[in-house]
Parts: C-alpha cells; sequence; structure tokens
C-alpha cells in the first residue's frame, strides 16, 4: 500500500462562544456542498480526545470521513505510476525560459537545453510567478513558509486531528494528529506570515507550538519531538489556487498557488487539466472560480 487513508477526522474544538458560534455558522455552507460534517458535544470531543483539556470546552465542528496520506509515499507512487504510462522525468534541470513564435508557446528553454513542445504547463508551486513573468504574464502567487515538526511514536491514544483555530499573540491555527506509525505530526500558522523561500528550521518554531499543544493537550507532555522541517505555501490572495490557459500565450497553462492545499486538490486539479489541454474541455464553473484573470478579492472563510 502506498499510503494510509481513513482518519484521522478533522476535529475543531471551541473554548469561547465566538469560536463556537463561527464555525457552527459554516456548517450549512460546508454540509450544502455535500460534506458530512457536524457539530459535536464537549462529552463527544472528550470520548474521542481522552486527555484534551477539559475546562470552557464547548464542543467540536467533527468531519468523521477525512482521511490522511503520506506525501513522501504518494510522490513517489505518482513517479512511479508515471514512468511507467511512459513519462520522462528531468532532475536537476531548471528551466530558464520559453520560446514563443506567433502568440504560440514552441519550446522550454532549460539550463540543460532546449526542449521542442505545443504544451506547457506551469506547476511550480511557490515559483509560480516567477515562471509565468518567463511568458510576460504576472500571476499573484508569494510563497509563505510554514514549519512542521513529528515525535517519536507511542502507542495510539486519539484519532482525530485537532485544529485549534483560536489565535494567541504570536500564531493563528496550529494542528496535530497521531499517524499510521503512532507518531505526532503537529504545525502551526505563524503571525504575520513568514514570507520568501528561506526553508531553513528556525529556533522560533518548537516554543510558539509546543506551549500551545501543551495546553490543549497536556497527555503529550512527555513526548520527544524527533525532526523538524520547513516547507512553502505557493499563496494567493484570496486562498485559491491559479488555474487555467494564458490568455495571450498560446498553449501555455498556469497551474498554481495551491497554497496549502496542493495535496488535497492535486489530483482533481489534474484530471481537469488533462481533459482541458487534450481534450478541449473545461469545467465552467471551476474553471472561472480559479482563472488566473479574476479579481482575487474574494477571502477564506475557514484557515
Ligand atoms: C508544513 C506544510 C504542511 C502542509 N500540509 C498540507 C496538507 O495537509 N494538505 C494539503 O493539501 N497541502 C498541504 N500543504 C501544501 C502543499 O504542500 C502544497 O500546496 C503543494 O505541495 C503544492 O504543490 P505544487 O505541485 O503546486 O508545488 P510544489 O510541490 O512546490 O512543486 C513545484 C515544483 O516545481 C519545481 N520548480 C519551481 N521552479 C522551477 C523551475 N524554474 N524549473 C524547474 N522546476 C521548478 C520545484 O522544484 C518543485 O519541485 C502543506 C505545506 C507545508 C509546507
Amino acid at each position: 500500500m502506498f499510503f494510509f487513508w481513513g482518519g484521522p477526522f478533522f476535529l475543531l474544538p471551541a473554548y469561547s462562544e465566538d469560536i463556537a458560534r463561527g464555525l457552527k455558522d459554516l456548517l450549512p455552507i460546508q454540509k450544502g456542498f455535500g460534506l458530512n460534517i457536524g457539530w459535536i458535544s464537549s462529552s463527544e470531543v472528550r470520548e474521542r480526545c481522552p486527555g484534551i483539556r477539559e475546562d470552557g470546552l464547548l464542543g467540536g465542528m467533527f468531519s468523521p470521513e477525512d482521511g490522511h496520506l503520506s506525501s513522501l509515499k504518494l510522490t513517489g507512487a505518482f513517479h512511479r505510476l508515471a514512468m511507467a504510462r511512459g513519462v520522462e522525468f528531468l532532475f536537476k534541470t531548471a528551466v530558464v525560459g520559453f520560446e514563443i513564435d506567433k502568440g504560440k508557446i514552441t519550446a522550454v528553454l532549460t539550463d540543460q537545453g532546449k526542449i521542442g513542445c505545443s504544451h506547457v504547463v506551469n506547476a511550480a508551486g511557490a515559483y509560480g510567478k516567477d515562471v509565468s513573468l518567463m511568458v510576460g504574464t504576472d500571476l499573484p502567487v508569494y510563497p509563505d513558509s510554514h514549519e512542521a515538526g513529528v515525535t517519536e511514536p507511542v502507542q495510539r491514544f486519539f484519532l482525530p486531528m485537532l485544529v485549534d483555530i483560536a489565535p494567541d499573540e504570536q500564531s493563528d491555527n496550529y494542528y496535530f494528529y497521531q499517524n499510521a506509525e503512532g507518531q505526532i505530526v503537529f504545525c502551526i500558522t505563524p503571525r504575520p506570515q513568514r514570507l520568501g523561500t528561506d526553508r531553513r528550521s528556525t529556533s522560533e518554531f518548537l516554543p510558539m507550538v509546543i506551549p500551545r499543544m501543551l495546553n490543549l493537550y497536556p497527555r503529550l507532555r512527555n513526548l520527544k519531538v524527533r525532526r523538524v522541517w520547513r516547507g512553502l505555501y505557493p499563496m494567493t490572495p484570496d486562498g485559491k489556487p491559479i488555474v487555467g490557459f494564458d490568455r495571450e500565450v498560446q498553449g501555455f497553462f498556469h497551474a498554481i498557488g495551491m497554497c496549502g492545499q496542493g495535496l488535497m486538490l492535486g489530483p482533481g486539479l489534474a484530471d481537469m487539466i488533462a481533459l482541458a489541454i487534450a481534450e478541449g474541455q473545461e469545467d465552467e464553473e471551476v474553471f472561472a472560480d480559479l482563472s488566473p484573470y479574476r479579481d482575487f478579492s474574494g477571502e477564506e472563510l475557514l484557515k
């Protein structure tokens, strides 16, 4: 099996009336999209997360059909499956420009040479803006770094992925879950955002996230942290990806700005992009919503 699926289930506990109301107000919208999601009582939260802080607990938003996967194993699996279908990968090869003839893309220029083509998909993630600028299109994607960590493994003691959206002085939400191996994986959204492409781990991360985790879940206190890392969210102003053909350069397709949801959205979007390029079929609603030419003034309701 390439990856594990089926839990953890998102659980957003609420310790203030404001947060509880905000979460409950979102439920009709989420249910409207067919999501199996609901509100559970404080005793059910305690049952699902034995040892969670009890004082002030008002209940939580619970989404019982979520799952998780290993991004490392997933990309390895995609790589193997794509090679079996005849895809060729060129590693350590940087795209440095494109050739355009009469408004049509004709070649990719790399630091290893030129590759002729009729279509290009810009899927450069946090560097998507740099690549789109190579064809003269300026798209609002900016790298925003997030740090994560993983502990030693212990016997399973809770199943949900706990997401605490109450902000403190230095950070917004943070979340953690216990993976299939028993390790706790955790991550936090610092405030202000850490913009840029620096991926070195910082000395700020653990002092920022650990006290918050222990306050919510004191049972974690004897676990040892094994490893930390820092990666990039390719952010957009409205928190939605940028997906669609370039209007000026025929054959050039943008698939960037996946924000903090690229693994969840990637496979579905890739299917739609393949259909759009190979068959000329575009899902009008999705492509209008994610258009590179939208006004970007929307806002995420829940981060
Ligand atoms: C700590 C953390 C936790 C996250 N958790 C989740 C989660 O729970 N769920 C979720 O869905 N998402 C999550 N994300 C976000 C997710 O990782 C991203 O949205 C996703 O990786 C973006 O995918 P992408 O293919 O667009 O870009 P990337 O995965 O960044 O791939 C872009 C590729 O383009 C290459 N590239 C860039 N420029 C060039 C160039 N000039 N020439 C050649 N190659 C180039 C890069 O080297 C890279 O390999 C998380 C991210 C972080 C950092």
